[in-house]
Formats: structure tokens, sequence, C-alpha cells
């Protein structure tokens, strides 16, 4: 699984709040996903993330 923030992301901070361990805030305070492809283990937190962002920026495939 790939994860992809696009474009509509707001930087409220809330997927890096859930998983750290794919997203994080860039210095445009806008997130990216820094780790894929998505390891097994953090596919669900991952999922979380997507599923509470306010604008659904983030693409998952
Ligand atoms: S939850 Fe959505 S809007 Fe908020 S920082 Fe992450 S991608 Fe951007």
């Amino acid at each position: 699984m790939y994860a992809i923030v696009n474009s509509d992301c707001i930087g409220c901070g809330a997927c890096e709040e859930i998983c750290p361990q794919v997203f994080r805030m860039n210095s445009y305070e806008i997130a990216e996903a820094y780790l894929n492809p998505i390891p097994q283990a953090s596919e669900e937190s991952t999922r979380e993330a997507a599923k509470n962002c306010p604008v659904a920026a983030i693409i998952l495939e």
C-alpha cells in the first residue's frame, strides 16, 4: 500500500498525530507521507489517519 497527501491538505496535523511512523509535517506545514510503501504493521493506522483527515487529502493505493 502507498499513501499520498494531495494539495487539499490544510495542515491540521491529525495524520501525524494518529500515524507518525508514516506522516509528518514538512517545512510548509503540509503533511507528507515519508514512508512508502507502507509496512504491513502500519497499514491499519495509515487507514485510520486517512479516515480522519478532515479534507480527505490522504489517498491510499
Ligand atoms: S489530516 Fe489531512 S489535512 Fe490534516 S495534516 Fe494530515 S493530510 Fe493534512
